[in-house]
């Protein structure tokens, strides 16, 4: 009976600790393992884009994103809130230049707005975020009970085609960089925009360059060519920091097998995307058979709410409501976390949720505070406790100290002394 007591009182704890519930057909004891496991462990998110409000609305995590929706109609998955219930020690907010400023220029200065507003947010909420810049700071931060926010710009155009720039990006603190969004940099071919037959010459001497700093080259969003000369020129491990594995679902935004293989020896880890048109070929093609039949509906939404943004989010919700896709379930993020540990191996899989990047998340999952989910399913299916910590952070942690050994610069040497001391 005690020990009923005492489960019952942990398992209340760290309902209202987490704030959401146990799966419907959940067992209970595996739930309270699964939560405890959850908040012992250091977790890493790979990739966040609710940086885009905080430039384009002046946003403030401070209030609760539940039911809101982005401009655009999406809803919001992140808030400080959130982010403690899902006990996230580490997130990466995306720092997104989209390619079209290939067209009309900009990349650096969005880059600069968008840099500025992370900061910016970590300075309004000095109890609960802490900006960090290497693995030994999101340990620290764990201690003091802290979300590291994080930076790596996802599309190269930030660049614009300077190695100082890059230089400069990684003293205000951007620890990744994806090479390309959808479009091609001057340098680097993405997955849908292939006219470099990879990476350039000077595309090599970007990543060459990223190794001497200490930054993660990520190959998310890139072509398969490119992630493959990537790992022939990095002498640093590499991330994808929000894909899955074409072998579950055969997706451009997916890693291939040899790729996944060689993480093993480069030491990367492929950081699974939650979206789940990238998860599950069913409702991926569900969804693009929606967007091709909605169109000419769209496009009149479009006509009719042209000087009404809110007006054109509530049609679209309402016309997307009443054609429902299949959404695939949670457990799904879990099928890519066993296919890259069965191809790459367990020391080589992580979480980057793409959360406020994409239109839905799986059925099961709201938001941030939903990652103890994950935890769940990974200890159904059997995985140990140290396994289930490599995919919540530990691998990431360990390839970020590597990918920081590597580095010639010395990220203390280049960023002041100051960076340790933000969160004693
Ligand atoms: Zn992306």
């Amino acid at each position: 009976m005690k020990k009923v007591v005492a489960v019952l009182l942990f398992l209340s704890f760290n309902l209202v600790a987490f704030g959401q519930t146990m799966p419907k057909d959940g067992d209970p004891a595996l739930w309270a393992k699964a939560l405890k496991i959850h908040k012992k462990a250091i977790v890493v998110d790979g990739h966040n884009d609710i940086t885009t409000p905080l430039v384009d609305e002046d946003y403030d995590l401070r209030n609760t994103t539940v039911g809101k929706f982005h401009l655009g109609g999406d809803p919001f998955h992140t808030d400080v809130a959130r982010l403690k219930a899902g006990g996230i020690t580490g997130e990466f907010f995306a720092i997104y230049v989209s390619g079209t400023t290939m067209k009309t220029g900009g990349a650096m200065h969005r880059a600069v707005d968008m840099i500025d507003a992370t900061y910016r947010e970590v300075e309004r909420n000095p109890d609960s975020f802490v900006s960090c810049i290497t693995a030994a700071e999101i340990r620290t931060a764990k201690k003091h009970n802290k979300t590291c926010i994080l930076m790596g710009i996802e599309g190269g155009y930030v660049i614009e085609d300077s190695l100082a720039a890059l230089r400069v990006m990684y003293r205000l603190g951007v620890r990744y960089m994806t090479l390309t969004h959808n479009v091609a940099t001057n340098w680097a071919d993405a997955h849908r925009d292939e006219k470099h037959n990879g990476l350039t010459d000077f595309g090599k001497d970007v990543v060459r360059e990223m190794n001497r700093l200490g930054m993660f080259i990520d190959i998310s969003h890139v072509s398969a060519k490119v992630m493959r000369d990537v790992l022939d020129v990095s002498t640093a491990p590499v991330i994808a920091s929000h894909s899955g594995a074409r072998g579950v679902n055969d997706h451009t935004r997916n890693v291939p097998d040899d790729v996944l293989a060689r993480m093993a020896k480069n030491g990367g880890v492929i950081m699974v995307n939650f979206y789940p048109s990238f998860l599950d070929a069913r409702t991926n093609k569900e969804e693009n058979e929606r967007a091709a039949k909605l169109k000419p509906q769209l496009d009149a939404l479009h006509e009719q709410y042209k000087d009404d943004q809110k007006g054109f989010d509530e049609a679209q919700r309402k016309l997307f409501a009443a054609s429902p896709i299949y959404i695939a379930p949670y457990t799904r993020i879990v099928d890519h976390i066993d296919y890259i540990k069965k191809i790459a191996g367990i020391d080589h899989v992580g979480l980057g949720s793409d959360f406020d990047g994409v239109p839905m998340l799986p059925a099961g999952v709201s938001g941030a505070e939903d990652l103890p989910l994950v935890t769940y399913e990974m200890l159904k299916r059997g995985y140990s406790e140290t396994d289930i910590r490599k995919v919540l952070g530990e691998n990431l942690l360990r390839a970020m100290a590597q990918m920081e050994s590597v580095a010639k610069i010395g990220t203390r040497k280049i960023s002041g002394e100051g960076s340790l001391k933000r969160i004693k």
